[in-house]
């Protein structure tokens, strides 16, 4: 029998924590159903072997953007792990001040990814699109059509009109505490279609006054989400994991 998880973290960085084992025990032990993503394929393996036997974590296998013009040889172990996991991140586009000089290469690298997974099928991707919302969008519809794989964008910056279209193209999105506290992304993330919500934390990168935000600890997410959307919290919660389920299904 497989047991129901109590909320959801979609996108948490388990292995920047100090402990990894603690952090998995953190989400095992709230039922939060976790997608850990790592930042490099090399970290991809450890990750794997300490979530062994954890009901409520799943690992991904990511390349991420910012880590693209020093690592994209490791694409080759990339593609050689990709049969290993259903899920896939963190991948993406970041078209920010400090990372703009490598798009040429991440643009190359999302291509492959998607590709990649496109003819894996199946696959569930954590896409970060920082200034590329519309880039990234347009590399899914080209690359990666909906019945081969599902995407969840991540921490999502872009327009009404790019949300509008990401959801027509079956995205979901994950949405975490700070996405929440300016105006900005309040009204964004009110435009958003309720089926398509998923919470995560982004940690430890997120981070409350005491410091990093626990893993999986989206408790102030679901708060901000319910206030939003004028929900019980409670009810949200449960919504929230119908999402995921539906997203796995
Ligand atoms: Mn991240």
């Amino acid at each position: 029998m497989i047991s129901t998880p109590s909320r959801v973290d979609f996108h948490c960085h388990l292995d920047l924590y100090p402990d990894l084992a603690l952090a998995i025990d953190a989400c095992e032990t709230s039922r939060t159903a976790t997608l850990a993503v790592t930042t490099t394929p090399k970290a991809f393996r450890q990750n794997m072997r300490m979530a062994r036997g954890a009901e409520f974590v799943r690992v991904g296998l990511g390349l991420h953007p910012h880590l693209v013009e020093e690592r994209r040889s490791e694409m080759a172990l990339f593609e050689a792990l990709l049969p290993e996991t259903r899920y896939v991140g963190e991948v993406g586009l970041d078209a920010g001040p400090r990372f703009y000089r490598s798009m040429r290469q991440q643009l190359s690298v999302f291509r492959q990814v998607l590709s990649l997974c496109n003819a894996a099928g199946n696959k569930i991707l954590s896409i970060h699109s920082v200034r590329a919302a519309g880039q990234v969008l347009d590399c899914v519809e080209e690359l990666l059509p909906r019945d081969s794989g599902r995407v969840v964008l991540h921490w999502f910056s872009g327009t009404q009109a790019e949300a509008r279209r990401a959801a027509e193209l079956g995205c979901y999105f994950s949405v975490n505490q700070a996405m929440l506290e300016r105006e900005r992304g309040r009204t964004l993330v009110a435009s958003l279609p309720e089926d398509r919500l998923l919470t995560e934390t982004d940690g430890p990168f997120v981070e409350n006054d005491e410091g990093p935000i626990g893993p999986g600890d989206v408790s102030l997410a679901v708060e901000r989400l319910s206030a939003l959307l004028e929900r019980n919290a409670s009810d949200l919660q449960r919504q929230i994991v119908r999402n995921l389920v539906a997203l796995v299904s």
